[in-house]
């Protein structure tokens, strides 16, 4: 049944199709520059070090939107910096909430191109869902992102862009210090992090920043298809929380339902895992595992995955297939995931049955899909900006 629907592998040298768009009215953005970068500007214009320190609190800690509010900086400074530099938020073509009070950021880039965040709200936690590219090279059998093609990838301003968004909504600059809304991060949006990696890191130790937006390390999950020799480097950089989106426990099935596995198979995947630099029982590595009926949901599956994980501190974390158009697969019954929970769990390793969240917008994982699409030559940046 599987051959019906696969298409052959789409594993080509990863290839941007379209630039980073300009800022319209030509001043570059301040949101997402590292410290570093904001004292160079500082150097450029003969100023004293410590107003990057300055400048960096202002639109990382306090979320300034104004150079009118840095009052700490002579009104000739700010006047300057304003002709030059702006703090911009991507900008939000449509919010939808949904009726468990999840929402969801449909953002239109300067370009026309058009990503989705979301935001999931639950009791002691609200967790945010980052894209980090428009689309995907990688066609993920039962991922609704799969079926865009990959447009481009984000740049460090529009990952920390969906960040500062979450914060402007719930006002948490800094915020209060209990009852926050948006606590966690997952990379688990649109797109392969590992296949922007440059950008995603940049942007996350920006969002990391104790002195800045601060959001600890421990609560930023980064997922991966599978992306084995970026692994231990994400690790030793970013030390953030890892997830794998394993789905399959022979290389047969994992070589269809995603596709990378035929550049790194299951072996060479788990391999890189065991490396990982944070690992322990404190900080496990979460797999990912879609429910899938008929296809990847027996006991004997459940068996294996055991069998293959041994000795990695790990959970995992079972997603009921979450339908979209057209989608050629079924979730698996509650019964048959319940089952499977059992034998993971009896084997000591937790496994919490992810609830969907926000399928009534189009929320829930998997279903993130915009219209994006690689521009045509004969529509040139057509619809940009309306
Ligand atoms: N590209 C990364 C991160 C984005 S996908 C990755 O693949 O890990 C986030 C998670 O949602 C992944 O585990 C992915 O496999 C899962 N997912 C994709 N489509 C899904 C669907 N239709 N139902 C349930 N989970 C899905
Ligand atoms: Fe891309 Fe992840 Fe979807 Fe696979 S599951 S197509 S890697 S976004």
């Amino acid at each position: 049944m599987l051959d019906d629907i696969v298409p052959p592998p789409q594993l080509a040298p990863f290839k941007e199709a379209l630039p980073a768009p300009q800022s319209p009215d030509g001043r570059a953005n301040l949101i997402g520059l590292s410290r570093e970068e904001l004292g160079a500007i500082f150097a450029e214009m003969g100023e004293p070090a410590f107003r990057a320190r300055q400048l960096w609190g202002w639109i990382y800690c306090k979320g300034a939107r104004d150079f009118a509010d840095m009052t700490d900086m002579s009104k000739k400074l700010r006047a300057k910096l304003e002709t030059r530099y702006a703090m911009r938020r991507p900008p939000v073509s449509r919010l939808q909430e949904s009726v468990d009070g999840t929402k969801k950021w449909l953002l239109r880039f300067d370009d026309g191109q058009e990503i989705e965040t979301v935001h999931i709200p639950e009791e002691d936690r609200g967790t945010l869902c980052v894209s980090s590219q428009v689309g995907c090279t990688l066609t993920c059998k039962f991922c609704h992102t799969g079926t865009q093609r990959l447009v481009r990838n984000l740049t460090v301003e529009e990952i920390v862009g969906q960040v500062a968004l979450a914060k402007d909504t719930f006002g948490e600059w800094p915020g209060p210090e209990t009852g926050r809304k948006f606590t966690n991060i997952v990379m688990m949006g649109m797109g392969e992090p590992l296949f922007n990696y440059e950008n995603v890191a940049r942007a996350l130790k920006i969002v990391m920043d104790p002195d800045g937006m601060a959001v600890s390390r421990r609560k930023i999950t980064l997922s991966t298809s599978g992306v084995a020799p970026m692994i231990r480097r994400c690790g030793e950089d970013l030390r953030v929380m890892l997830a794998i989106s394993l789905h399959a426990v022979t290389d047969e099935l994992r070589d269809v339902l995603v596709p990378l596995n035929r550049k790194y198979p299951i072996a060479e995947l788990l391999e890189a895992c065991r490396g990982y630099p944070t690992l322990s029982n404190a900080r496990r590595i979460t797999f990912e595992y879609v429910m899938l009926k008929g296809v990847n949901d027996s006991p004997a599956d459940a068996r294996a995955l055991v069998k293959l994980i041994a000795g990695i501190p790990a959970k995992i974390n079972l997603i009921p297939f979450n339908a979209w158009p057209g989608a050629p697969f079924e979730c698996s019954t509650p019964e048959a995931i319940e089952r499977f929970a059992q034998i993971v769990n009896d084997a000591g390793y937790p496994s919490p049955v992810r609830k969907p969240r926000g399928s009534d917008i189009f929320a829930a994982c998997g279903q993130l899909k915009s219209a994006s699409e690689r521009q045509r030559k004969s529509q040139p940046a057509a619809d940009a900006g309306d």
